[in-house]
């Protein structure tokens, strides 16, 4: 007898639509068959549903411990749960992960408190590079990297970043790196507040496209020069794009990674909302959309992740545009936006299924347990009703915010359904699953 079975499903994988009854028994998938196999204590039947892989984010922060009145794991992983997030890799940079004690700690807290699975992120401090291959080896799952002091981390200059990649590229870890150069932005910053700049523009102006651009072609010369796998984080605009085909044309190992407030938000939003399209590097001109999301249909792009970093209203909006948090939430709304997309005709549910399960899975080395629908898989699975028509509110979000920037879209396909390990964590659109159902994960793969 299995424990649970999805039976008459539209199976959903990154290269096949089939249908199909899903068996689970202990947590993992242990049958995929034409019809259903019977005999299961619970039954869901998914006709006209479409059953996908649960989407593995690997770019969230739950600011918990640290700051848990902008969120905290309980609600953030709930908000992952609706959203059809069954995996979350976390990092808070007000209580930045940076040793093996500080990571037990972590993990531990965490248990009991996260409705879906979850790995962490260590950051890197120049001073702390003997550190890194312990982190790795007790379970972290990448390392994030600043090119700016941002958030309070502090930026890694040429040489350390380059003894940071050497060290990480010694035992082929995974690395994440923000791409903004430091004097580029002091600069930008200094010249606007001599002028007393105060308005929504500086946004724009201080996290330049120059500062960008600069460092991600630094950090693609040296990902080539010293052998490590990294990941250019939160891509804003094409020609970063092309400053990484350059590198990876010379055998750099070198991943993109793209988030939806790129695709759905442009420069006339950040003027517009101000502190609430505040988030770094900053939306762009409304072309570069449409060119991103070409250059994720052509395979350019590997990554979507959803950089949620909730603040909440009242946080957003004390103090100047200067002061305020950068970030916004976004871990439940990821998938329904991209399911509009899907409706619109202008990617593919099976790409969205790479770019948001599949390929962070492989990248992770989480891939075959996460990432993907097989025997033996982690049962983490998605039931969507693409034709559910719904609207995104401001009082429907489930973060801790409270507020989405996307706040009135009208959205055709709902996650309806959330697994996480074979335990139903999300029905009819409600978080069902206790805090505690989610476990760290494990990296199945070596990597090396
Ligand atoms: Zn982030």
């Amino acid at each position: 007898m299995f424990d649970l079975q999805v039976i008459n499903a539209t199976i959903v994988t990154s290269e096949n639509t089939y249908r199909g009854s899903i068996s689970i028994q202990g947590g993992v998938i242990a049958a995929i068959s034409e019809i259903p196999l019977g005999n299961a204590k619970q039954t869901i039947d998914a006709n006209g549903l479409q059953l996908v892989p649960g989407m593995v984010d690997q770019h969230v922060h739950f600011m918990d411990p640290a700051e848990t009145e902008r969120e905290d794991f309980i609600h953030g992983s709930s908000a992952a749960a609706i959203g059809g997030v069954t995996t979350v890799i976390e990092h808070t940079h007000a209580a930045p992960v940076r040793s093996v004690k500080a990571y037990n700690d972590k993990i531990n807290h965490v248990c009991g408190r996260s409705v879906v699975d979850f790995g962490l992120t260590a950051h890197v401090f120049p001073e702390d590079l003997g550190n890194l291959k312990a982190l790795w080896d007790s379970g972290v799952v990448l390392f994030k990297i600043f090119t700016c002091t941002t958030h309070g981390i502090p930026t890694l200059n040429n040489d350390e970043l380059f003894r940071a990649f050497k060290e990480i590229a010694s035992f082929d870890g995974r690395c994440l790196v923000h791409c903004e150069d430091d004097a580029i932005t002091e600069g930008n910053e200094q010249r606007l507040k001599h002028n007393q700049r105060c308005d929504h523009g500086i946004i724009s102006e201080w996290r330049s496209e120059t500062a960008e651009d600069i460092a991600v072609a630094n950090v693609a010369l040296m990902a080539r020069l010293t052998g490590v796998t990294a990941t250019i984080a939160h891509i804003s605009h094409s020609f970063v794009i092309d400053l990484i085909k350059r590198e990876q044309a010379e055998g750099a190992k070198l991943y993109a990674e793209v988030c939806p407030q790129y695709l759905f938000l442009n420069d006339k939003d950040v003027i517009e909302k101000g502190p609430f399209a505040k988030f770094t590097p900053p939306a762009r001109g409304t072309d570069q959309s449409n060119k991103l999301l070409d250059l994720i249909n052509d395979g350019s792009i590997q990554l979507l992740s959803t950089d949620h970093a909730p603040s909440t209203s009242e946080q957003k909006t004390t103090g100047t545009i200067w002061d305020c948090n950068f970030g916004l939430p976004g871990v439940e709304t990821t998938l329904p936006m991209m399911l509009n997309l899907v409706n619109e005709g202008k990617i593919t549910l099976q790409r969205v299924v790479q770019l948001f399960s599949e390929m962070p899975a492989k990248v992770l080395g989480l891939y075959p347990k996460k990432g993907c629908i097989v025997v033996g898989a982690d049962a983490d699975l998605v039931l969507l009703d693409l034709s559910r028509k719904w609207t995104i509110k401001n009082e429907d979000i489930i973060s801790k915010a409270g507020w989405s920037p996307y706040h009135g879209t009208e959205c055709t396909g709902k996650p309806v359904v959330t697994i996480v390990r074979g335990n139903i964590v999300v029905e009819n659109g409600s978080v069902t699953g206790n805090p505690g159902v989610g476990a760290p994960v494990k990296r199945v793969l070596k990597t090396r």
